[in-house]
Order: structure tokens, then sequence, then C-alpha cells
């Protein structure tokens, strides 16, 4: 029999429970208020994210990957993309990601990461661009950004638009600023989907996301795609969708996102506490920067059946971020699997041996202390 769980990977009445009374009312407030769809809620988390990303635009849509897929769809609305067009994205990513682009009638082009980071690989992005290309998105991994000199400059040099996938690493600071001067994440480039599934930094309780951006144009076309495709109250100028951020949802947000550099310094003091104990030459570790958020803390290591089954008998939650590529899924066998096959090696490898430990409320500064000395006796 397995031992029971002493360090929970997760559990997210855990993670919400200082947010509890709060989010009580907030769900009262709009079963009471008698708005069900749009409205003062909606409203309010919209500017919320405006304030804290900087972006000047925010509209809240239905989960993350419809924030991106209505960002691409938006941009080819408006005539900056059009169907067989190049979206340069990681290898290295959650499907989502993938999907937005595929979804749209685009073209993802699959580009390695840095095995020291997990994320998009600067040096590889340029070699990806060809005339077709239209955009890069980039993905905040585990919530470390991925933003750097190089990946501007090529986005500028070849008129590229820059979106950010921000599912990972809401309220995240990058070293370098974005392409209209900002720092935080979500401002970087010309637009990001947020998402706040229930276990990401600042999660709902269902599904919601949020797109932001510096495009007002952009924007406009975002809403009306997710509202049927109407600018006003029947007048329809697009073939829509219905992606509307729910009124629960938002003034549940409304009650985190005001913590959401709280809750990110819970996840890098426990982050900090691992990488100071963790000394196995087995595991390699993330490092601690200060553009990271640790969505995830994600350890590499050989021998992963190993590793996870010893975590297993010592009582520690674990799980696998992501253990199949995009390229590798049934999903994509007969496109990216086959354009791909053998040609993303750290991609691959990365995945074969990353394993997440808990970071999260569920567990203490001295829980991590505990779990660091366990795994050096791997
Ligand atoms: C969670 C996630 C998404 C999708 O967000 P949903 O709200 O679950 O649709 C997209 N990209 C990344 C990197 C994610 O982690």
């Amino acid at each position: 029999m397995k031992p029971a769980t002493r360090f929970e990977f997760l559990n997210l009445d855990k993670v919400n429970a200082p947010y509890a009374g709060a989010i009580e009312e907030a769900v009262l407030r709009v079963v009471r208020s008698g708005r069900y769809v749009g409205g003062p809620e909606v409203e309010a988390l919209e500017s919320r994210l405006c304030s804290l990303t900087g972006a000047p635009y925010a509209v809240g849509v239905s989960n993350g990957l419809d924030a991106l897929r209505l960002i691409l769809r938006a941009y080819m609305a408006m005539g900056v993309m059009a169907e067989g067009d190049e979206v340069i994205v990681p290898a290295n990513t959650y499907i989502a990601t993938v999907l937005a682009v595929s979804d749209a009638g685009l073209r993802p082009v699959l580009v390695e990461p840095e095995a020291s980071t997990s994320n998009l690989d600067p040096a590889r992005v340029e070699e990806a661009v060809t005339p077709r290309t239209r955009a890069i998105m980039t993905v905040h991994l585990y919530g470390k950004v991925s933003w750097n000199a190089t990946m501007a400059d090529v986005a500028r040099r070849h008129g590229l638009k820059v979106i950010e996938d921000n599912a990972q690493a809401i309220g995240a600071h990058s070293d370098t600023p974005g392409l209209y001067g900002h720092t935080v994440t979500g401002a970087l480039g010309d637009a990001a989907g947020f998402s706040f599934y229930p276990t990401k930094n600042i999660g709902a309780i269902g599904d919601a996301g949020a797109v932001t951006t510096h495009d007002a144009r952009l924007a406009r076309t975002v809403r009306a795609l997710a509202n049927y495709g109407a600018d006003r109250r029947y007048h329809n100028i697009y073939q829509g969708y219905n992606c509307r951020l729910d009124p629960v949802q938002a003034a549940v947000l409304s009650c985190k996102l005001p913590f959401t550099d709280q809750e990110n310094d819970l996840r890098r003091r426990l982050a900090s506490v691992y990488c100071a104990g963790i000394m196995n030459p087995k595991i390699s570790l993330p490092r601690l920067t200060a553009d990271h958020v640790f969505h995830q803390f994600v350890v590499h290591v050989a021998d992963r059946e190993a590793f996870t089954g010893y975590l297993d008998d010592n009582g520690i939650g674990w799980d696998i971020h992501y253990a199949v590529p995009p390229h590798l899924q049934p999903c994509y066998a007969a496109t990216l699997g086959k354009e791909y096959a053998g040609r993303l090696p750290v991609t691959e490898s990365l995945a074969s041996s990353c394993v997440s430990l808990p970071i999260s409320r569920c567990i203490s500064e001295d829980d991590a202390r505990e779990i660091a000395a366990i795994i050096n006796r791997f």
C-alpha cells in the first residue's frame, strides 16, 4: 500500500482558504445583483488587470485557451494575419498554446527551449522566421518570464506581433522591458492571454481568462468576437463566438487579484527553500531568478520513475508538467508529429525528465526544508 501523502501537491480548498469569506460574499453579491452576463463585476476585473499589468486594455474572456484563440482570430479579422500564416511557439509548452494557433487555421512553428530555463531559446527564434511568419507567441512556462532583447529585436526587425501566453506568470517582472516599455507580464508584447484556471497562481472557482493588449482596435475586435461577433446589440460584424467571462468568476477574481504579489512571494519563498536545500547531483534545479513566479517548481532527473517512486514512498506529492509534448500528442500525429519527428531533442528530453514538486499554500517553509532533506537522501 502507498503511504499517506504527508505533503500534498495541491489542494484548492486550502489554496483558497484565506479568501473563503470574501469569495462567498462575492458570489452572493452576483447572485443578488441580477447581472449574470457582463456588467460591473467584469468591468471591475478588467480595470484591475490593466492596473496590475500596465496594459491599457483588458477584456475578460471564458478561459485561457479562448484568450489566445481570440487574439489570433482578431488579428485575422483585422487583416494582420491570414490562414496559413506562421506563428512561432515554443515546442515545450502546454498544448493549449499550440491548439490556439492550429484552431485559427495558422501554422504553429515549433522552436526548441533552452534546457536551463525550459523556455523558448531566443537564439533559435530568428532561424524559424520565414516570409509567412506573423507572430511570436512566447510562453512564460512555469512562471518564468520568457522575454529578452534578442526576441524584441527579432520581432521589431521582422515586423512580428508578440503575443504572451501568460497563463502561468501573472504578476511576474521582466528584466528586459517590453515592446512598449513595460516590465510586467501581460504588457510586454502586443497582446497577452491569461488563464484563471483554478490551479493557476491566481485561480477562479471555475474556468476564466482574459486578454490584455496595447492595441485599442485589437481589444475592440476581441470583445466583439467573444460576444457573437457583435460590435453593438444585434449588429454582428463578425461570425463570432460566445467566450465571455462569467461575472461570478470576475467577482471571485477581484478578491484575489490584489494579492497577486503576496501569492507569488509565497511561491518564491518556497522555491528559495528548495533551491538552498536540495543538493543532490541527480536532481537539477531551476534557477531562482527575480523574473520567476514559480507557477510550478520543476526539477529534472534522469531516472524519473525511481525518483517519483521514492517521493511516493516518502509521502511527497508530485506531478509532471508535461509528460508528452504537443507534437507527440495523437491529435498532431499526422501533422506536427511528422514534421518535427526527431527534430526536437531538447523538448523531448525535458518532457521525459521533468518532475514538479509541491509549491503552494498546502506546504509550509518547514515542510519544504523537510522535503529537500528527503530528496537529498534519494
Ligand atoms: C493553463 C494554460 C493554458 C490554458 O488555459 P485554460 O484557462 O485552461 O484554457 C494555456 N497555456 C498555458 C501555458 C497554460 O498553462
